[in-house]
């Protein structure tokens, strides 16, 4: 072989150029990796689900005429990247290598040093052919430690890319967006019209024997069988159930939260994540597949396809620009200094909070929640009671089967913790208990009672709301947004504010028995 191109589990892209025409010269590289599996302590269902999709790529580009080593946890042992490359490259008389750029800061700076050895082998890079924004481009939208708002971002990718703009380059319906039709709760007549969610059944013994062997931590459980989709097959058939059944009412119940039927922990959400974020499946491809899908079928009106080429188009593209243009800046954010531990009922899903350990059970189980329980149930109790950021970010880090940390970050330290001072976030997403009731059917079955603020049985959010927002009034007082929100707190008289705060106060320091 003359060269070595190497493949991370991310990078499981199969229209990469790469890949064009067969080539006798080139070697493959896919390794398990210990260090990858252990920089956070991963959901179980996670990272069987990397190493899965990462085999049946091999098996895919073999059986497409190529040349791929793979190497299981058992040959790396417990080898670094840089190893791995360079006792191939020696064992084969490589004199070049090929790395195609990582979506992560981390593996970029690896590959950066590697680069400039400068000895043999050669290292070089390329791209990785997946985000539509080009990476060149990150720096013209975005500036360092700037908020930048992702609407207006968006509206130039819409017009960009070309989608749903009608021929005269206004957004198709009149409107850029429709996010104030997304905001309907479910109500019991709704909840029998879920759909099953598409599930699959891809036997993961061998990998938790393995993973078990080499004494992986993990968290979260895991049956036989994972239901993720983890080949470029299983994420079409995912995608093509998504357009036909869940599509018509995604806008609709996008924010929408249930406990109350076998189908609530996905909901009408795609569940792409993980296919589009290890590259299965593009996010153009996505975007196509489902705006045809509207063409077609009368039942998807504009406000569900709108709502969702935000999400890919949108929010995706957004929160990577903001990820590499602060990077390493944004890993050290901490802009109200939060300091508090992170509850280990976060590990259980043990509290008397139903919201919480709804959210956190299915997450257990799933290694899933959709996007409001990440931002405004387990986010909001976070950002309230003020966990420190590093804590936060590897629970999220970890847990999430879609988690990576270009993606993570961003949504977590920044809309969800606050904690870069609103580089993303125009304000907190601070939330009392009204918000959850409203939303969900969370509150209905609680210990605590959703309508009282200082009672032993009040619901904690709804006095570290108020903690949260007279605390930091200083800062948040003069956001125009949230300004008029204090009108409310100053017309209570001494007394109630006192025993709100009280009521607060206790929450925190019995923070683990909540
Ligand atoms: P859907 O709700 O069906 O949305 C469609 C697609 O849009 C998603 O697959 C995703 O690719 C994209 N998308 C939607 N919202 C976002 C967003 N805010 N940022 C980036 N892409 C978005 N997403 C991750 O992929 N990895 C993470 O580690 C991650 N961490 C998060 C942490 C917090 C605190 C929050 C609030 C959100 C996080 N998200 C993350 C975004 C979002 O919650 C998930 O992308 C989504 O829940 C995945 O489920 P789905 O595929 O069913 O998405």
């Amino acid at each position: 072989y003359h060269t070595l191109r190497v493949i991370l589990g991310d990078q499981l892209n199969a229209t990469h150029s790469w890949f064009k025409q067969q080539d006798q010269g080139v070697l493959y590289l896919i390794a398990e990796l210990h260090p990858e599996a252990t920089y956070v302590t991963h959901h179980i269902q996670k990272l069987c689900a990397f190493f899965l999709a990462m085999q049946r790529f091999t098996s895919a580009l073999k059986e497409n005429g190529h040349d791929v080593c793979y190497l299981t946890l058992d040959d790396t042992q417990n080898q670094s990247l840089e190893e791995v490359v360079l006792n191939l490259a020696k064992q084969h008389n490589i004199d070049h290598v090929e790395l195609q750029r990582p979506d992560e800061y981390r593996v970029l700076q690896q590959y950066h040093q590697l680069i400039a050895r400068n000895l043999k082998p050669k290292f070089c890079m390329v791209d990785s052919e997946h985000f539509l924004l080009p990476f060149e481009d990150i720096s013209r939208h975005f500036k360092p430690k700037h908020s930048v708002r992702m609407e207006n971002f968006y509206r130039k990718m819409r017009q960009r890319f070309n989608v749903l703009m009608d021929e005269n380059g206004q957004p198709e319906g009149g409107k850029w967006n429709y996010d104030s039709a997304n905001r309907n709760k479910l109500k019991t007549k709704d909840l029998n019209e879920i759909p099953t969610p598409l599930s699959f059944q891809h036997d993961m013994r061998h990998l938790l024997e393995r993973l078990q062997r080499h004494n992986i931590p993990s968290l979260g459980n895991a049956e036989s069988n994972l239901l993720w989709p983890v080949t470029s097959q299983d994420a079409l058939n995912l995608l093509a159930f998504f357009c036909e059944n869940l599509l018509p009412n995604f806008g609709r119940f996008q924010d929408a939260m249930t406990n109350k039927t076998p189908h609530s922990w996905s909901l009408y959400h795609c569940r792409l994540s993980f296919a589009l974020n290890v590259k299965l499946i593009s996010p153009k491809h996505v975007i196509k597949a489902a705006v045809s899908a509207y063409h077609e079928n009368d039942a998807i009106d504009i406000a569900q396809i709108e709502g969702f080429v935000r999400q890919i188009l949108g929010w995706r593209e957004y929160v990577r620009g903001m990820y590499w243009i602060n990077m390493p800046d944004y890993q050290q954010q901490n802009e109200l200094n939060a300091e508090r531990d992170l509850p280990s009922y976060f590990w259980t899903g043990q509290t008397k909070m139903k919201c919480l350990a709804s959210a956190i059970g299915q997450s257990l189980d799933y290694a899933y929640a959709h996007h409001i329980q990440r931002l405004m149930v387990t986010g909001n109790f976070c950002l309230l009671t003020e966990i420190q950021p590093q804590q936060v970010d590897e629970w999220y880090l970890g847990i999430y089967i879609d988690a990576l940390e270009w993606v993570e970050l961003p949504n977590t330290r920044g809309m969800s913790q606050f904690a870069d001072g609103g580089w993303i976030a125009s304000k907190p997403y601070a939330a009392s208990g009204s918000y959850i009731h409203k939303m969900s059917d969370y509150c209905g079955d609680c210990h605590y009672k959703v309508k009282e603020k200082t009672s032993d049985e009040s619901c904690p959010l709804n006095s570290l709301y108020w903690h949260f927002m007279v605390k930091h009034r200083e800062r948040l007082g003069k956001n125009p947004r949230i300004g008029m929100i204090y009108g409310n707190w100053d017309k209570q008289n001494d007394a109630q504010k006192y025993a709100v705060l009280q009521r607060a106060e206790w929450c925190l320091e019995n923070i683990e028995s909540l």
